[in-house]
């Protein structure tokens, strides 16, 4: 698990810091979400808090409701998401570790949106299969991929059927260090990075744009 910087590709850290200091309005419970997980050695996996902003973002002008994360890690993008909904809205959080998970509710807690959140713990294609199983083709606004990088592609079609037209699925990692873009680099999850993005590229079910916001977040509008 190498990878995933939580800085903006492409920005220097004099202009990182500056992006944080006056491009977003970190609420102090993702602050605290934030330094809770540094001391992980995983701590990387978060996602930066400039994308954490860009997506709550997104969620209010969308005017979301039911949101769907597949890789929940510690929290902070499912919180950022939640803060950003209705009182009414809700998260279906998918994660396969009890103890990155439990880090999760305490902070969903601490937000005070614990509430919104519906927790469903083991592997993510299980998951995005018992909630199609269960009638949730259609279900959800929004829903945001940053899991393993190998079931990426598993995870996208699933959410392309989980997601009704006119909602956006927003892929993290993108980019993966630039490492899409190096032919010498060759390992699994690389390749199946490289993969969805000429996939998804020339995928007629959405419109596509890839932000190079964070470690690369793509955005794609269900047609
Ligand atoms: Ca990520």
């Amino acid at each position: 698990m190498r990878n995933m910087s939580n800085q903006s590709i492409g920005l220097s850290d004099e202009l990182h810091a500056y992006v944080t200091r006056v491009g977003l309005r970190e609420p102090e419970v993702l602050r605290r979400i934030r330094e809770r997980t540094a001391a992980l050695p995983e701590h990387g996996m978060q996602i930066a808090p400039e994308q954490g902003a860009f997506m709550g973002m997104l969620v209010r002008l969308m005017g979301a409701r039911e949101c769907l994360e597949v890789g929940t890690f510690t929290g902070y993008s499912s919180t950022a998401v939640a803060l950003a909904l209705p009182p009414d809205g809700h998260v279906v959080c998918c994660d396969a570790s009890r103890e990155w998970t439990d880090m999760a509710r305490d902070a969903w807690t601490d937000a005070g949106v614990v509430d919104r959140i519906e927790l469903r713990l083991g592997p993510g294609i299980d998951s995005l299969d018992a909630l199609l199983a269960e009638g949730g083709a259609g279900r959800f606004d929004f829903a945001f991929i940053d899991a393993d990088k190998p079931n990426y592609d598993g995870y996208v079609e699933r959410a392309l059927r989980l997601v009704h037209a006119g909602g956006l699925i927003a892929i993290d990692n993108t980019l993966w260090s630039g490492r899409v873009a190096d032919p010498s680099v060759v390992d699994e999850s690389t390749q199946a990075i490289r993969a969805l993005n000429e996939k998804v590229a020339l995928d007629e079910r959405v419109d596509l744009s890839l932000v190079p916001i964070g470690d690369g977040l793509t955005l794609l509008r269900v047609r």
